[in-house]
């Protein structure tokens, strides 16, 4: 079963192939995912390594709609590159056990230089670091967990986590995986302002205050709260920041977006999550710590049989979150930015953000369609003038079967809206009018 035959090299060659033509051509869908494909079943003797395979690229993986296809325009999408997808591929094959420097070797040093990027990028300080976990959530909750043990010194656990009213649902996760309640502050399709904290926190006693979470880059509305007089807020009070920009961060690439993060090095904790708009392949998101200290005390495992592994002179990424055995999935990150070089990465991220003025300002020049809210980051919200919510959903619902596009309805301001949010630079300007030329044209 561990063999690898003749047969097997030539399966793998023809997979090398198909994914030189899946990421020329993403938009590609060869099978609509209608119903179920029946699947090969799971028997006492096998199929073999080609069926098996044929399975897969016929069956299996064209019925998903892919999140780096250009009108993918749902959630927050992602488009990986070239670079990053082979060292994706490569890693699984290496066998690589992520969770420490003993067995991972120099991954984890090119981890460690993906990690320092980022953590240039957020403008935090020489002994900043952390971890890549599986995404966001993960991310934040141990962030989160990192902040409780850093404040639990006098013995008590404090419960609440104080948060904008736009944060990210993982937060609200966290909190219950933790024991914890969120209390939130501002309107949720709003940037937070100190101001909104302020009173919430004063109903508080601050000692009960696990973190205070604000978004840079929300995912609703791409709304970046106003960091630096949150940062002041928290100083004031002696209270862990957090920031979530599993979404935004990317934007930090860009000089025009950079005065809106203003703040975010001030953060305890930091979010960013290359899986989204940093063109790596599912699942990388990294969580970043001021004093990494801090989280080592939280998260670090001990028993017997880790001890030689897990020795203090050593950098182990299974330290900074919640997590043992991890993939060294910072990995494909590092490969894509040495191969491309950071100036590639901020023209891509500059071009989302260009692709998204361009559909709102279409948005805004059409009849049939208006704004639901100014554009924030790469989200543009809009809504067509006399559809109800049954009428979105059927638009979205068709233009996913038939392979057109994902693009899916949200609230906004209490009704519904349409989300677009772009992340992928191959998305084009045609692209955009054709999605607004099908909502325009649909009665
Ligand atoms: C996507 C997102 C998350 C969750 O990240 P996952 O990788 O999906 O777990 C958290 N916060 C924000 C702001 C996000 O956009």
């Amino acid at each position: 079963m561990h063999g690898f035959a003749v047969e097997d090299r030539r399966t793998l060659a023809a997979v090398a192939d198909w994914i030189a033509d899946r990421l020329a051509h993403p938009e590609r869908l060869t099978a609509p995912y209608d119903a179920p494909a029946r699947l090969p079943e799971v028997g006492g003797a096998g199929i073999g390594l080609e069926a098996t395979w044929a399975a897969l690229r016929d069956q299996v993986l064209p019925t998903a709609f892919p999140t780096d296809h250009p009108r993918y325009l749902a959630f927050v999408g992602g488009a990986p590159t070239p670079a990053a997808v082979l060292a994706d591929a490569a890693l699984s094959a290496a066998s690589v056990y992520g969770g420490s420097e003993l067995e991972a070797g120099a991954a984890v040093a090119a981890e460690r230089a993906a990690l320092r990027w980022l953590c240039d990028l957020a403008g935090y300080p020489d002994q900043a670091h952390g971890a890549f976990v599986s995404g966001g959530s993960i991310a934040n909750l141990s962030a989160l967990v990192a902040a409780r043990h850093a404040r639990s010194a006098h013995g008590t656990l404090p419960r609440t986590i104080l948060a904008g009213a736009g944060v990210h649902a993982s937060v609200d996760a966290a909190a219950a995986i933790m024991g914890c309640v969120v209390e939130r502050a501002g309107a949720p399709d709003e940037p937070l302002r100190a101001a909104d904290l302020k009173p919430v926190l004063d109903a508080l006693d601050p000692r009960d205050v696990v973190a205070v979470v604000a978004s840079a880059g929300a995912t609703n509305t791409g709304a970046v709260d106003a960091l630096a007089e949150i940062a002041d807020l928290c100083a004031g009070y002696g209270l862990w920041l957090h920031v979530d920009a599993a979404y935004g961060g990317a934007a930090l690439l860009v000089p025009a977006e950079r005065a809106a993060f203003d703040g975010i090095e001030r953060a305890d904790s930091l979010t960013i999550d290359p899986h989204k708009w940093l063109f790596t392949p599912f699942d990388c998101a990294a969580v970043l710590y001021r004093e990494p200290e801090l989280a080592r005390a939280a998260h670090r495992q001990r028993a017997p049989y880790l001890e030689s592994a897990y020795d203090d002179g050593m950098d182990n990424p299974a330290d900074y979150a919640v997590h043992l055995t991890r993939r060294a999935r910072g990995l494909p990150l590092w490969a894509s930015l040495v191969a491309h070089g950071a100036d590639a990465y901020r023209r891509a991220v500059e071009s989302c953000l260009a692709t998204a003025r361009y559909a709102a300002g279409r948005v805004a020049a059409s009849a049939a369609l208006e704004l639901a809210a100014e554009p924030g980051l790469s989200v543009v919200l809009l809504r067509r003038r006399g559809w109800t919510r049954e009428r979105y959903d059927a638009w979205s619902r068709a233009a996913r079967a038939d392979g057109f596009a994902l693009v899916t309805p949200t609230t906004v301001d209490g009704a519904v809206a349409l989300r677009l949010c772009f992340v992928n630079p191959h998305t084009t300007r045609a692209d955009v009018d054709r999605v607004l030329a099908a909502l325009e044209e649909t009665g």
